[in-house]
């Protein structure tokens, strides 16, 4: 879970976080629905039934982007795909699904699974909506959830990545071709198609008066075209992964250091100056753990030259670590999934190199200028 959100407890097993932009958006709908949208629509409430129901209104609708993110969670662990968390933020949810679909099948009812839970909030407000006919702030609430869940299964299926609708038509092609690589460049290329027609029909109606409305589409579009470019980036990237290993490009020349150096001298010695970022703990010859400046960095500076580096590191025991012979893309997925920049190359033991983010970057410089 990124260290931006706050923690909400577990549903399914699943982590819930909230971003802290998340408060933001709750006060801002909260305020534009007691303001704006509510006195509009329904004369003669007091003003803090206006506030209360606007309040309540944000509320519901983050539990619903809480559910449609479920949705989503709940096909991917019967695909038996770990959810690793849920964070809600300033434009709606994320779930954290801690692999790639198995298969075209699983892709496609992972993601459409989301805009179905949206589209059956929908329903489900607008048959609410005859009980509530006597109560106005009640009606009301459920017309504008039944509303906003509805534009949301909608906007989601929208066939660009990284919105479901992207995903969905990824599944199809992939389905019909049987390769993921040429689904993913086939539906990414029409993702970018779709954001320029959004960017086009945007500036057409910045043009033709329409200028809140035009510039909202419009961005949605460039925010559609980068996301669609991103992906055909990473495609490329694997391309020229493809096949080689970590082995290839790991750096041999890492730090080891003796487990009872002082935090002080290590920093004294080693970070400044040098600027290395990530030392082997050793024992005698063997490999005991991983010490990263971002460990030292939550030692109080006072207990630097008390705190040896035995104490600070992480045992290697719970070090993630990789196989020479892994696959370079597959080694650069796990860092990205665990947020470390440098994974240790181990072999019955044996501490081989080490992977860094970096190493991988110059050796895709050298693929590229060698492949040009
Ligand atoms: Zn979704």
């Amino acid at each position: 879970m990124s260290r931006n959100a706050v923690s909400l407890g577990r549903v399914l097993g699943i982590p819930i976080g909230l971003d802290y932009s998340w408060f933001l958006v709750f006060a801002l709908l909260t305020w534009t629905l007691a303001v704006s949208y509510y006195p509009a629509e329904f004369k003669h409430w007091s003003t803090a039934q206006y506030w209360i129901i606007g309040a309540v209104t944000a509320l519901l609708l983050f539990v619903s982007v809480l559910l449609h993110e479920l949705g989503h969670s709940v096909v991917a662990i019967r695909y038996k795909i770990p959810v690793r968390s849920i964070t809600l933020f300033i434009f709606g949810g994320v779930a954290q699904i801690g692999a790639e679909p198995p298969s075209a099948a699983a892709e496609f009812w992972i993601a459409i699974a989301g805009p179905a839970v949206s589209f059956a909030l929908a329903a489900f407000f607008s048959l609410l909506q005859p009980i509530f006919t006597a109560a106005a702030p009640l009606l009301a609430l459920a017309k504008y959830l039944a509303l906003i869940n509805g534009s949301l299964g909608l906007f989601n299926l929208i066939p660009g990545f990284p919105l479901d609708g992207g995903r969905v038509f990824r599944a199809l092609v992939w389905g019909i071709t049987h390769s993921l690589r040429q689904a993913t460049l086939i539906a990414a290329n029409v993702g970018r198609l779709i954001a320029f027609l959004f960017i086009l029909a945007g500036v057409w109606r910045v043009f033709t008066g329409d200028f809140g409305n035009g510039l909202w589409i419009a961005f949605i579009g460039w925010f559609l075209e980068s996301a669609a470019a991103a992906q055909i980036q990473q495609q490329q990237v694997q391309d020229l992964f493809a096949g080689h290993k970590v082995a290839e490009a790991m750096s041999r020349n890492y730090i080891a250091i003796p487990a009872e150096t002082s935090l002080q001298q290590l920093v004294d010695d080693h970070v400044l100056g040098s600027g290395r970022r990530c030392f082997v703990v050793k024992q005698g010859d063997d490999v005991i753990g991983l010490l990263t400046l971002h460990h030292i960095k939550e030692v109080p500076r006072a207990e630097w030259p008390t705190t040896t580096a035995a104490q600070a590191m992480i045992p290697v025991a719970q070090v993630k670590q990789v196989q020479p012979d892994t696959g370079l893309w597959a080694a650069l997925q796990e860092m990205d999934r665990d947020g470390v920049n440098q994974l240790p190359v181990m072999a019955d033991g044996q501490m081989l190199g080490m992977l860094r983010r970096e190493d991988t970057i110059t050796f895709l410089r050298t693929l590229q200028e060698l492949s040009a």
